[in-house]
């Protein structure tokens, strides 16, 4: 027996150059070359005939050689062998490529299986360089990622070597495998790489991805306990009501659910670490408020981090007039405040004069102290980096964190993306919206696009017309905001009010134009994502998106969530006159559902998750067999069964969970290498 954790090259039949070549697919270990598991498998189980439906497909032939097999010299150095096979439906040629050992043990009167693809027509079938294997032999094969300088061949037989030297211990204790019908570590390793039927593969795979998702969770809920630290930030009553009482509508219930969620976390000692999730106009910033009033009632400040200059003032805006009546004092702290106006507000801020502290990341960036930090809320997290949130969580005495992210995730994928959170979830719109229509049309169609939002404009609404970011030099026809600007302001809308805001312009220029489109001076603007997160105009009805191809379904989602947000009808036109498949599924989907948690699970689909996620995330683990999307039922067993077992061991130190503790700190510790 080899330990599981020896080098590769102490396998046997792997020397120097085959454990550099191993190392170099990830496979370091004895143990990890077990855990390579095929990408792919070859049905050799299921026969079919050689005349059968089968043209241009992959099928797995069944016959006996009739015929001897010739040589063909073609040119030097390439010699083709041919001969024919037949079964009970027909005979069919076979072609051997320059494989002379592979000829001559072909013997006519034996059968053999033949693995390829079908060629040929309607009355003559062959195969080409088919895999030839003895009938009798193992009905799936396991194909695997292989290199130029190892085929799948080659390391399938290594793992036949490491199977009959080597077992692994199990990580899963053994009341989970009872609990969950699952087989054991060793039968699922063997039947992962040669399965004798389909079902034990299926049985193998659903313990593998059982297993991996189980350690991923238990190893999330560890670093989320790990992290639960004591803070000093005393919060004993609650006043919600008194906050709700002077809104002028009613909570959702959702929204009522995640304030006690919140709440529930900051009475309790210990620092909240919370995201929540809820999509464009769940009322994220009311449960905001809510959380804020509480902090202040029980004297303690509260920050609050938008990631854009026009949303930190938006917010501002909105939060003083709302808290003014309760006599709680906003500031707000953002990069283009006056150096001199920036010290006073320190100074009131240091003071405590200050209750809630409205901004961009300039709080965290600039030295400003606070008196007595409560809660730190980051809104539209996904634009702040996860090392901006620990610093600010650094300022004041262990305050508690909220992350507000607007960009729904499906639920699998924010396990990963925030493991280390507590994840709260507004599924929930407030009541009297009407869903946003949405059409998705090319640009033969922009002069009606045109005409119906002059209708909107001439009802009193206001729009909204995006164009994609164009980098500089990029040499395409696309429409860039400037030059769309320029031409329908002069044009096509020379007798409404049009204006421009884009990434380029400064603080103070977009500031002000979105004044004026937020105070109704301004009728259409033209534009690019900088629109994207958060602008709440509840007039705009309408919005058009040029070059609609260029942006993703969460980016499309996020644009059409500017519109929508009052009493109005709204209305959203995709303009594109791309051909690709990819695009007009996404605009399928954008026609079909408002439901940013449906996008996001469609994305997820479109995209895979390695996409999905954009670069690698630092520090989670990669996922080697499971899959977000499609084994969804699996996550949510796993991850019953993960909390359980830390519940009843939080520290994995009894004796039946040192391999599921040694297992875990491997997973996460590559993760971090
Ligand atoms: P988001 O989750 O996108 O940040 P907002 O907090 O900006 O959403 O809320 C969108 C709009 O809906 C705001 O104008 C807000 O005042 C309003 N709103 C929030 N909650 C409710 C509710 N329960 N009933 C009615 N309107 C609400
Ligand atoms: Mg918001």
């Amino acid at each position: 027996m080899v330990p599981y954790l020896s080098e590769i090259r102490y396998l046997k039949g792997v020397g120097e150059k085959k454990a550099h070549t191993l190392n170099k697919l990830g496979v370091d270990t004895v143990g990890a070359l077990l855990r390579f598991y095929p990408r792919a498998y070859e049905d050799w189980g299921t026969i079919d005939e050689i005349y059968s439906d089968n043209l241009q497909k992959t099928v797995c032939i069944r016959a006996v050689v009739v015929s001897d097999v010739t040589e063909h010299p073609i040119r030097n150095k390439l010699t083709l062998y041919k001969f024919f096979a037949a079964d009970q439906s027909g005979r069919m040629q076979v072609t051997i490529y320059n494989n002379k050992y592979l000829a001559q043990k072909i013997a006519m009167g034996r059968e053999y299986l033949f693995y390829g693809k079908m060629d040929g027509n309607i009355i003559y079938r062959n195969m080409s360089s088919p895999e030839i294997s003895e009938v009798g032999s193992n009905a799936i094969k396991p194909i695997y990622h292989a290199s130029a300088n190892m085929s799948s061949k080659v390391i399938s037989s290594l793992v036949k070597t490491a199977l009959l030297n080597t077992q692994l211990p199990d990580p899963l204790p053994s009341d989970v495998l009872k609990e969950y019908n699952l087989c054991d570590l060793n039968t699922a390793i063997s039947n992962i790489h040669f399965p004798k039927t389909k079902e034990l593969l299926e049985r193998a795979r659903k313990r593998l991805i059982f297993e991996e998702l189980f350690l991923l969770q238990a190893g999330f809920i560890m670093l989320r306990n790990a992290k639960r630290t004591v803070t000093d930030v005393s919060v004993k009553n609650e006043y919600t009501n008194q906050f709700l009482s002077v809104l002028p509508f009613e909570l959702t219930s959702a929204q009522k659910r995640v304030i006690g969620e919140c709440m529930a976390d900051i009475k309790s000692g210990q620092c909240m670490n919370r995201l929540i999730q809820g999509d464009v106009g769940s009322g994220k910033t009311l449960v905001a408020a809510a959380l804020m009033f509480n902090m202040v009632k029980n004297g303690y400040q509260s920050a609050f981090m938008a990631p854009t200059e026009v949303l930190a003032q938006q917010h501002f805006k909105s939060l003083s007039a709302l808290f003014e009546q309760f006599s709680i004092k906003c500031a707000l702290l953002t990069g283009s405040v006056t150096a001199a106006n920036k010290n006073k507000i320190k100074t009131a801020i240091a003071n405590g004069e200050v209750d809630i502290v409205i901004g961009t990341h300039a709080i965290i960036t600039d030295d400003t102290l606070f008196d007595n930090l409560g809660l730190v809320i980051t809104d539209e997290q996904h634009r702040f980096g996860v090392a901006q949130r620990s610093l600010l969580a650094k300022k004041g005495n262990h305050p508690h964190t909220l992350v507000m992210s607007a960009t729904p995730i499906p639920r699998t994928l924010a396990l990963t993306i925030y493991g280390d959170l507590d994840i709260s979830i507004i599924d929930e719109y407030p009541k009297g919206r009407t869903p946003i229509e949405t059409y998705a049309v090319g640009s033969d169609k922009r002069q009606r696009a045109y005409n119906y939002i002059k209708k909107h404009l001439d009802e009193g609404r206001q729009g909204y017309i995006v164009c994609p970011l164009v980098e500089e030099g990029e040499n395409t026809d696309l429409i860039s905001a400037e030059e769309h600007y320029k031409k329908l302001s002069e044009n096509e809308f020379k007798n409404y009010s049009v204006g421009l805001l884009h990434g380029k312009m400064t603080a103070k220029e977009k500031t002000k134009i979105m004044r004026e489109f937020a105070d109704g001076q301004i009728d259409l603007l033209v534009c690019t994502t900088v629109v994207e997160v958060g602008i709440d105009v509840a007039n705009a009805a309408i919005l058009a998106v040029e070059n609609a191809e260029r942006f993703g379904l969460s980016a499309l989602h996020q644009l059409r969530g500017r519109v929508g947000r009052g009493k109005y009808k709204s209305t959203c036109i995709f303009i594109s006159d791309s051909e690709s498949k990819n695009t007009k599924a996404r605009l399928n989907i954008m026609c079909s559902t408002n439901d940013g948690f449906k996008i996001a699970d469609e994305d997820l689909k479109l995209r895979g998750p390695g996409d999905f996620l954009g670069k690698k995330q630092h520090g989670l683990p990669d996922l080697k067999i499971a899959d977000f999307v499609n084994d969804m039922q699996i996550v949510r067993a796993s991850g019953n069964a993960a909390k359980k077992c830390i519940i009843n061991d939080p520290s994995l130190s009894k004796p039946e969970n040192a391999n599921l503790k040694a297992e875990i700190r491997r997973m996460f510790l590559s993760a971090m290498s």
